[in-house]
Order: structure tokens, then C-alpha cells, then sequence
């Protein structure tokens, strides 16, 4: 049986820079690999996987939240990517699971655990309960040299927790952090 990955990191750690190169990896030995993308990442234009380190590739399909997965696109299609996994509905992502189960295509979600307020998104959420395997791509802290796990916001340069949840920003707006600087640099802030 095909599996469903949820692999999580912060801001900064690589994700989207790992899923190109799996993409990368798939197209060198002539397989097709998928990529989906939500459509609340208007960060690089609408339809672009782009990293920070400014790799980039098309998405070959937008979702939104009640986006019904046709099953025939992925004909002749050998593994799935999902870029900003965060940003899936629960049940998008309960149909990528019937994907792996009635298709046998592995799919590979990449996103964000929790919000700059610590928080969980809904497709992270439903990724954790339902995934056939968890990983952590790992990034050191800002600040320090712990490991972050958290995504801060700074706003005009300061921590910040206020502001919608779904602010897509670049490096400069949030940036990766541990618990110990999460809590130390918003303590003081609403
Ligand atoms: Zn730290």
C-alpha cells in the first residue's frame, strides 16, 4: 500500500526546497511526479512551487478548501507533492489518503505544524491524525542553536501575535524560532 507522508518543519527549514528536489529525482529516472498546491499561497504568483532558495517548478493542480479530487488525473502519475500543506481542508486531505489506499500513489505533503501563535492549521491537524508517516525536517533556531519549532511573526520588525493566521509572508516577516526565544521575545507583546 502506498503511503501518506507528513513531513513538517518552520518557516525556513527546506520544505519546499526538499520537494523540488523529489520532484527533481522522479522526472531523472522518467517518472511523473504531481504537484498540488492550495490556492491561498498567492505568495509567488498562483500556480508556482517556488523555494527561498529560488528553485521553482508549475503546480500541476490548485485546490482550494472544496476542491473534489477527480481520480483520473492522476493517470500514469507515480508519486503526489503537496506544497503549504497546512493550507489543505481536512477533507482534501482525507481524499489524499483514499489516493495512497484505491491508486497505490504515494503522497507527500509538506507544511507548517502550527501558526505563529502556536496553533495548529486544519490541514496539519488532519495530517497528524491520519499520515501513515510523520517527519520533522529540522532547522536551527534564529536566535540560539536549538532547534526551532516555532514560527514567529515580526511585524515592522518587532514579535508580533497579532494579524490574520493566513499571512503568507517572506523570510523577513516570520522567522524560525525555539520555545525558549518563542516565549522570551512575545512575552511582552499582545
Ligand atoms: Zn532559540
Amino acid at each position: 500500500m502506498a503511503k501518506l507522508y507528513f513531513r513538517y518543519g518552520t518557516v525556513g527549514s527546506a520544505k519546499t526546497l526538499n520537494l523540488l528536489a523529489v520532484a527533481h529525482n522522479y522526472m531523472q529516472q522518467n517518472k511523473r511526479a504531481f504537484l498540488i498546491k492550495p490556492t491561498i499561497d498567492v505568495r509567488f504568483g498562483r500556480d508556482l512551487v517556488r523555494s527561498r532558495a529560488g528553485v521553482e517548478k508549475k503546480a500541476d493542480l490548485l485546490v482550494g478548501p472544496e476542491t473534489l479530487l477527480e481520480m483520473t488525473v492522476f493517470d500514469g502519475v507515480d508519486c503526489i507533492l503537496v506544497d503549504e500543506a497546512q493550507f489543505l481542508s481536512a477533507a482534501l486531505v482525507d481524499q489524499l489518503r483514499k489516493v495512497t489506499m484505491e491508486l497505490g500513489i504515494p503522497v507527500i505533503c509538506y507544511g507548517l505544524r502550527t501558526d505563529f501563535r502556536t496553533q495548529q492549521f486544519e490541514g496539519s491537524r488532519r495530517l497528524l491524525e491520519v499520515a501513515d508517516s510523520i517527519e520533522e525536517i529540522k532547522t536551527t533556531c534564529n536566535y540560539c542553536h536549538k532547534k526551532a519549532v516555532f514560527n514567529m511573526k515580526l511585524a515592522d520588525g518587532k514579535p508580533s501575535l497579532a494579524g490574520p493566521v493566513i499571512d503568507l509572508g517572506t523570510e523577513e516577516k516570520f522567522l524560525p524560532v525555539c520555545a525558549t526565544c518563542y516565549t522570551e521575545k512575545t512575552a511582552s507583546v499582545q
